[in-house]
């Protein structure tokens, strides 16, 4: 069965005042039965959280067989010396599964004139969605103001969710986040620009929430020690997060919105800039995973998208592992969760807290 209704959002404002939230919740559930989608649903008793004290850190582990099935649609393979050559780029558009997707994914056919939602076809948990560009863009590009104010509003639409089941009695309310892996080296498997949005597990704690807690909005500063990207000193690889401001008190409205988030997020990418040229990584290597939830944004400079054959992409730098079968949860266990993030990313420094990064000196 197709789903026929489409749905076009032209603007913020009509994003803000519909209700994603069912709509997600009806397309997943009529994709799933209609076995649109290649997912299978977790046994709760099979699903594993660490609270890995000595990182501070919660980490969940997981099967997800769709991991296997997925397709690979990029230009270059990681760990090689590649170059995105023209022909390389026609190749991965001509196999792009985002130009016209399939309409039984497709949650939102027009966003802001420029964008559309659909359902992950592989996805890691129920929900998983993305936001794709209409038109064909490399991955490798910068997110717009535009998109970063779409993935925050995006997020507090879901968050602030109540819907109903078939019985009448409302859902537990969700959490959601955001995230955009960029770069040859950041675990990306489609080349068309895409954003991707998950919910976290029930009750999972985030250390990041825990690192922002006690600290107001600020517009970064590298010369002030205390208004330098915070992070948790104990997680062993880099990583640096901002807390965002809240539209009617930090900033007046969205467009002061979608300013300072742009402000946000280019600090945090120069900061990747500035690790690829201090520890002399080749530039056209530049990759990281930015992750956005309700309150915070995080980047994560990343060097190389497997460590010892184990892919990585944003989720484990949220604490969230999954393996396509049990031999790669094995080699997690065997090798070390953090370990295999350190490895894909950055470790980070005995002082880290007292690096101080010449934001200008390219
Ligand atoms: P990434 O691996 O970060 O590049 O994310 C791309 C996502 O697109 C993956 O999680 C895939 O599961 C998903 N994907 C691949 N093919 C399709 C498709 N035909 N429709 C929707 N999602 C897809």
């Amino acid at each position: 069965m197709t789903n026929v209704e489409e749905v076009h959002l032209p603007t913020l404002q009509a994003l803000q005042e519909y209700n994603l939230g069912d709509r997600l919740h009806t397309v997943f559930t009529q994709a799933e039965s209609n076995d649109n989608l290649v997912f299978t649903k977790q046994d709760p008793t099979k699903i594993k959280i660490i609270n890995d004290a000595d990182h501070n850190m919660t980490i969940q582990v997981k099967e997800v067989p769709g991991l296997g099935k997925r397709p690979m649609n990029r230009p270059t393979v990681p760990g090689t010396n590649e170059r995105v050559t023209d022909d390389k780029v026609e190749q991965v558009k001509k196999n792009n599964p985002f130009v016209k997707p399939e309409p039984e994914l497709t949650l939102v056919s027009d966003l802001c004139g420029s964008y559309r939602l659909i359902l992950n076809k592989f996805p890691n948990t129920e929900h998983h969605f993305l936001m794709v560009t209409k038109q064909f863009e490399q991955q490798d590009t910068l997110l717009r103001p535009l998109e970063l104010q779409l993935m925050r509003s995006i997020l507090s639409k879901l968050n602030n969710h109540v819907g109903v089941d078939a019985t009448g009695d409302p859902f537990k309310k969700d959490r959601y986040f955001a995230f955009f892996n960029s770069g040859p080296e950041s675990g990306y498997s489609q080349f068309h620009k895409h954003v991707q949005f998950m919910k976290l597990p029930a009750d999972f704690p985030l250390y990041q929430d825990r690192v922002v807690s006690n600290a107001d909005y600020f517009i970064p500063n590298e010369l002030k020690s205390d208004k330098r990207p915070l992070f948790n000193k104990d997680a062993g690889f880099k990583h640096f997060i901002l807390k965002m401001p809240t539209v009617g008190k930090e900033v007046k409205d969205t467009e002061e919105e979608r300013e300072s988030l742009a402000i946000l997020y280019m600090y945090l990418v120069k900061r990747v800039l500035n690790i690829f040229r201090e520890l002399d990584v080749e530039f056209s290597k530049i990759s990281y995973n930015f992750i956005m939830t309700d309150t915070w944004m995080m980047i994560v400079p990343r060097k190389a998208a497997h460590y010892q054959g184990v892919w990585q992409n944003s989720l484990g730098y949220m604490g969230l592992f999954g393996g396509k079968n049990e031999e790669v949860l094995k080699k997690y266990n065997d090798l070390g969760y953090i370990e295999v993030l350190k490895g894909c990313g950055f470790e980070q420094e005995e002082d880290e807290d007292k690096v101080v990064y010449n934001e200008y000196g390219y």
